[in-house]
């Protein structure tokens, strides 16, 4: 059995060609990448370190980290987002990256303790069962190194500012991106954390100002936010 969802994955796919359109659905990812990406860089610097980003869609993170200085394996099961992320990374000529149509607890199986850093970003709230995929995190990376998740929490507020907002009111999302009941407590992915072996280092929350269209990480973590996690050496 396979951890995904066949709609979820079909959802990327479709609107794959546009992803490296920084005014396309995909505006948001373009928008908070410095920003994930220079938090990443401070807590554990990405160069000449072995990377996975798991759920890398068109690899917006992916590539930004190869340009880093990391060597970057992008993995997904969407194949359209792979394509395109593959086509970029030729175009760009992006360094040292390499796109796998694979799952997570697949690639646990033949790659552990191999990764100095694993990400995974908005990518927990797709799936149906993210512990597993935060289990295979653990696995992938070596005792010593860091694992970064973002998602999306899970009360009234972020259904209001996740939902409503960036999907109805602002139009930021597509309608159907995201699912309430997929959305993600930091409680309980601090939970799945410390059952899969992860000591979680520092959270971070992510605001949006729909006025400004600027994001910045801050310490609320009520809506979108950030776990960095190490796994023990
Ligand atoms: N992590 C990227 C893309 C986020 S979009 C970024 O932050 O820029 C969510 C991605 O998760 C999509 O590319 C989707 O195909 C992928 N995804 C959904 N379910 C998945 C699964 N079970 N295994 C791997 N990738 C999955």
């Amino acid at each position: 059995m396979i951890n995904a969802d066949p709609q979820e994955l079909a959802k990327f796919s479709e609107l794959a060609h546009r992803w490296w359109d920084p005014e396309s659905e995909f505006r948001p990812l373009h928008q908070i990448n410095p920003l994930r990406l220079d938090w990443i860089n401070g807590l554990a610097p990405l160069h000449g370190r072995n990377v996975l980003d798991v759920g890398c869609g068109g690899g917006i993170l992916a590539d930004s980290m190869a340009r880093k200085g990391a060597q970057v394996l992008g993995i997904d099961l969407a194949s359209k987002p792979l394509k395109v992320a593959r086509l970029h990374a030729a175009e760009a000529g992006t360094p040292s990256i390499e796109y796998r149509e694979v799952a997570a607890e697949a690639l646990a199986t033949e790659m552990p303790e191999h990764f100095d850093s694993v990400t995974c970003m908005e990518m927990l709230e797709h799936v149906p069962d993210p512990s597993s995929i935060v289990r295979a995190c653990f696995t992938l990376v070596k005792p010593g190194g860091w694992v970064f998740f973002s998602t999306i929490n899970r009360n009234p507020k972020s259904f209001l500012f996740a939902i409503v907002g960036a999907e109805y009111l602002l139009k930021l999302l597509p309608q159907g991106t995201h699912e309430y009941a997929r959305f993600i407590r930091p409680s309980e992915l601090a939970q799945w954390c410390r059952d899969a072996g992860l000591a979680l280092h520092s959270t971070r929350g992510m605001q949006y100002n729909p006025l400004t269209r600027r994001y910045w990480l801050s310490a609320d973590v009520s809506v979108n936010y950030l776990f960095a996690c190490r796994r023990p050496e």
